[in-house]
């Protein structure tokens, strides 16, 4: 028997193959499948807070031509903290650099309070 779509609980799954006779099917419908592979990926928490991704890496200067070589950083590894001294825009390079060894953030920059 041919499954129900259980994302819209309206459509037929989506087949997936065939074998030995025997019909195998998706867990969503063809519809569904599809709008999935469509959804853009999720906007960053920083994004929503309101956090400006700027176009000079924070720890060397790097000026990015395209912003995609500046990636914004959670300075406690908590993606999930977007206060803004939490992050930073720092290029891919600095990244590696950053999570192989700790870094010293400019003085001033951090104002931890506890
Ligand atoms: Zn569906
Ligand atoms: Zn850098």
């Amino acid at each position: 028997m041919r499954p129900i779509c259980k994302l819209c609980n309206k459509n037929y799954c989506a087949i997936n193959y065939y074998r030995k006779g025997i019909t195998y099917y998706r867990s969503s419908c063809d519809e569904c499948g599809r709008s999935k592979n469509k959804l853009k990926p999720r906007t960053p928490k920083w994004k929503t807070k309101g956090y400006k991704k700027k176009a000079a890496c924070d720890l060397c200067g790097f000026k990015g031509l395209f912003t995609s070589q500046i990636t914004v950083f959670h300075v406690d590894g908590n993606l999930e903290n977007t206060d803004l001294v939490n992050l930073r825009s720092i290029c891919l390079n600095c990244v590696e650099v950053v999570k192989k060894k700790e870094v010293n953030w400019r003085r001033g920059d951090l104002q931890v309070d506890y």
